[in-house]
């Protein structure tokens, strides 16, 4: 069962059945549009069209959303704008061809088993997709910042015991590893600092 509440700031008309795929068919709650250049809102219809974005899978089966899109005129007079499309920002971003939920999942499965493996399994669950298209949502995320260490530890380490030394540094707070370096000195210890460490040399 498909509630309205499970799409954002839609209403559902109706779910139908077409190629093996639910379609639920929906439109904006809303009445008005707001202007994305001005902020102005309007209720002047231009057209009307249809986006088809692929969402999570439901009951099983795969699962598209029809959704209609009015286009609204702009008539605010300094505005640059003459129509705008209502976005539906919670559901999925301008353009997007997938909802928001269904590219989560699809990213999500592609950093668990990768794209190839990854293609395989939403094969099976329902949500169809390319290896290339999961390595493109996997490399869309964010990746995170990483402060330079407050606190560094320096030890030697043996390459070869007793024979030849490298220099171990290890961020005290997080207690995870910076480098390894392949000898004891102080210029590739200064050098790695100044290149890494930024503000903690
Ligand atoms: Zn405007």
């Amino acid at each position: 069962m498909i509630l309205s509440s499970s799409l954002p700031g839609c209403a559902i008309e109706r779910v139908i059945q077409s190629g093996g795929r639910l379609v639920v068919v929906a439109h904006a709650r809303r009445v008005r549009g707001r202007c994305p250049t001005c902020g102005t809102t309007s209720t002047a219809v231009h057209s009307v069209y249809e986006r088809h974005p692929a969402d999570l899978p439901s009951v099983g089966q795969p699962m598209t959303l029809r959704l209609r899109v009015r286009r609204f005129y702009c008539h605010h007079r300094t505005c640059s704008r003459r129509t705008f499309a209502e976005p539906f920002p919670r559901l999925m971003p301008s353009q997007a061809r997938r909802t928001r939920r269904l590219a989560q999942a699809q990213t999500r499965i592609g950093l668990a088993v990768g794209g190839e493996a990854g293609a395989r399994l939403t094969g099976h669950l329902g949500m169809q997709t390319s290896p290339d298209t999961i390595l493109r949502l996997v490399h869309r995320l964010p990746l995170p910042r990483v402060d330079p260490p407050r606190a560094v530890g320096i030890d030697d380490w043996a390459i070869r015991k007793g024979r030849t030394y490298g220099t171990l540094l290890v961020d005290l707070e997080r207690r995870c590893l910076i480098d390894l370096l392949p000898d004891r000195s102080e210029v590739t210890v200064a050098d790695l600092f100044a290149q890494q460490l930024g503000s903690t040399s």
